[in-house]
């Protein structure tokens, strides 16, 4: 494990190096980027480089070994969902008075503390900054730098008011990452109190270069697919579900071609029936309706003749035929249903009935 591990955005990446072998790393840096584009790796991965025992220099300048003890134990904390999960299933398991005061923190190393999110609020509270502000003037025990991570940009107001504090003066030791979807999320007066480093989307054969790599058993036609589904984003690609994918696509392709030409619904009875009911029920049911909006979306870009816009490229002559028996207007219409079951379901209304309606309402407008 090293840099070049870190995929894309090589010029920033390049640029970070060089202000750790000038020792100009700033204090507080805002590293903001489209979801999935590597904020929380490459910070954890800037963590190991000022950490590691090692710090070899590759190509000129500094990198980490991904071997001693610092790298191995901040590696640790790399899997952010998992060690999310952990500390929030610890947490369920205190006493009611432990439970109100502990807050959600993520450390695999004495000197690195990651402050994600914390549950049900989903925000970043200000016990957690406190935690911060406790710790940082500590000099650091076993590495060379103190780093936290807020790995959120959504800060509970007073929470924000207490980070501002530390901003004015982080001492000389640590260094302060907030990652952000978009800096705009932040501050003004956090802003300025910190260095932007913006990361930007992948381009398609960024992404399927990745994937060649990282999942040589996908063919080039399911690489390319999932290039284009995740929107830029390599860590969405990487992590991409493409048997669940498929099986949903499967099921929503049915559902179309039955709604467009209205005859034969054994089929389509038979995958409603699959909906119903059971735990993984919403979940089912909602990427079944992303991948509708993706299929209607492909056939609009169809109607439009722009084919080089179509995601679904593995099946794209299905789709062309597809798109023989509707015009622009069933589409936008079915689109709209199609929100309308959206909004059903947020509603929480019967999973099930509102997936019928929605096959109905679409036949009422082939009629
Ligand atoms: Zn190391």
């Amino acid at each position: 494990m090293s840099f070049s591990d870190f995929h894309g955005n090589s010029e920033l990446v390049h640029s970070v190096r060089d202000m750790l072998a000038r020792d100009r790393f700033p204090h507080a840096v805002i590293l903001a980027g489209p979801s999935g584009s590597g904020k929380y790796t490459l910070s954890t991965m800037i963590a190991r480089a000022m950490n590691c025992l090692e710090r070899p220099i590759v190509d000129g300048l500094p990198d980490f070994c991904g071997k001693c003890s610092n790298c191995v134990r901040i590696a640790e904390m790399e899997d952010l969902e998992s060690r999310c999960a952990e500390a929030t299933e610890a947490r369920e398991n205190l006493k009611e008075a432990e439970k109100r005061e502990t807050r959600l923190l993520v450390q695999t190393h004495p000197d690195v503390l990651a402050i994600p999110p914390d549950p049900p609020q989903m925000m970043i509270k200000v016990d957690q900054v406190r935690r911060v502000i406790d710790s940082i003037y500590f000099r650091p025990g076993e590495g060379r730098e103190r780093v936290f991570i807020f790995t959120d940009s959504a800060f509970m107001k007073e929470a924000a008011n207490s980070l501002l504090k530390v901003l004015e003066e982080p001492p000389e030791f640590a260094t302060i990452f907030l990652l952000a979807e978009n800096s705009g999320e932040l501050l003004p007066t956090i802003r300025s109190r910190c260095m932007t480093l913006q990361l930007r989307s992948l381009s398609l054969s960024e992404i399927e270069d990745y994937l060649a790599r990282h999942h040589p058993e996908w063919k080039p036609q399911q690489r390319a697919l999932v290039a284009r589904l995740s929107e830029g984003a390599v860590g969405r690609a990487r992590n991409f579900d493409l048997e669940g994918y498929a099986a949903s696509r499967a099921d929503a392709l049915t559902i179309l071609r039955t709604a467009m030409r209205a005859t034969d619904h054994g089929e389509l009875f038979k995958i409603t029936e699959t909906y119903r009911a059971g735990a993984e029920g919403r979940e089912k049911i909602e990427r079944l309706l992303r991948c509708l909006y993706s299929l209607l979306q492909d056939l609009m870009f169809l109607e439009a003749k722009s084919n080089a816009l179509v995601r679904n490229t593995d099946i794209i002559g299905e789709l062309q035929k597809l798109s023989q028996s509707a015009d622009f207007d069933w589409l936008s219409s079915a689109a709209q249903r199609l929100g309308e079951v959206e909004r059903g379901l947020r509603r929480n209304l019967l999973r099930s009935l509102s997936l019928d309606a929605f096959e109905a309402a679409l036949e009422k407008t082939t009629a």
